[in-house]
């Protein structure tokens, strides 16, 4: 899996001090299960140490200018950007993560200033913006972010179901194999997104005979655009009541009731997500109920991970 990654997370000496902003999450946990492309727009630009810089709202639009000269460098680093984006854009990437409150990397973070000199509102760096308009459906997080588990949940499960539907496609894939992805994703699209689970299987179904390759194509843009939602307590709760449901003809009395009671402690926020879901994969394997045993939201990214395990990863 291939991430583009702002290098002063990587911890690159490459900020405009000369100095980094390491992420040990990103370089030493999720790098463990990534390859990174680094990327710095204001290095390539004006090198390193250099003067800081702001972005300003004028009438023409967003202008780069050098805190210490308040020289206009919009230009240069417009130009740098786009070779960034560039280079970027020629490897298969699954996501980007971005340093948060940059002028070039942050994604909604970056302070916009007046030219009063006051700061108005906030918004996307000059790079972030440009991510953002040539990848709309990629996945892109600022580090700083990612510090709230549950937006880091949200997104490492969207990283590898992104980088999972890229392999499937990569596959060759027939109808017959569409579908059955799709079923394999029930659970983890109705944790996002129940009517757009409900339009992925009307896609699936095929209903105006379209080509093989119309059907995928329409059904990897939804498919990606569904990933993208955040799960939520009460979505998370109604899947485990469903995936308890395929078990319930099986199960004994005190599995069934053990179960119902760690589902309602995940609720009221008593357990953390994993432990029913470690019951649910448990039974299921007992049982040999295959249905569920495929479902990806039983284990969405690798368990080394561990981000289920945190009780302020569900909201
Ligand atoms: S431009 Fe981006 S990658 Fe470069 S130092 Fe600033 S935040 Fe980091």
């Amino acid at each position: 899996m291939i991430i583009a990654v702002s290098g002063c997370l990587l911890g690159e000496n490459i900020r405009h001090n000369g100095g980094h902003k390491r992420d040990t999450f990103i370089t030493d946990e999720l790098g463990k299960h990534a390859e990174y492309i680094s990327f710095c727009p204001e290095d390539l630009a004006f090198g390193t140490p250099r003067d800081s810089i702001r972005l300003i709202t004028a009438t023409e639009g967003i202008i780069v200018q050098n805190n210490v000269t308040s020289e206009d460098v919009t230009p240069l680093l417009t130009k740098t950007s786009k070779e960034e984006l560039n280079r970027i854009a020629e490897h298969p990437l699954c996501g980007i993560i971005l340093k948060s409150k940059s002028p070039s990397c942050g994604l909604g973070s970056t302070v916009l200033y007046r030219t009063n000199g006051y700061s108005e509102t906030k918004g996307n760096g000059v790079f972030a913006q440009m991510c953002k308009e040539k990848f709309p459906l990629l996945p892109m997080e600022e580090e700083g972010r990612l510090l709230d588990p549950w937006l880091r949940e949200n997104f490492i499960m969207q990283l590898f179901a992104y980088h999972d539907f890229e392999t499937f496609k990569a596959s060759i894939p027939t109808m017959k194999d569409l579908v059955a992805y799709h079923q394999s994703y029930k659970f983890m699209l109705q944790s996002k997104n129940d009517d757009n689970y409900m339009k992925l299987g009307n896609i699936v179904g095929n209903h105006n005979n379209d080509s093989f390759q119309v059907v995928l194509s329409t059904y990897e843009t939804l498919f990606k655009e569904t990933i993208s939602h955040k799960s939520s307590i009460g979505k998370t709760r109604n899947v485990l009541e469903h995936m308890a449901g395929f078990l319930k003809k099986e199960i004994s009395e005190v599995e069934k009731k053990t179960l119902h009671e760690q589902i309602c402690d995940y609720t009221h926020k008593i357990i953390p997500l994993i432990t029913p879901l470690s019951t649910i994969d448990m039974l299921a394997k007992n049982y040999n109920i295959n249905y569920l045993l495929g479902q990806k939201f039983l284990h969405p990214y690798p368990k080394e991970l561990a981000l289920r395990s945190d009780l302020k990863s569900s909201k």
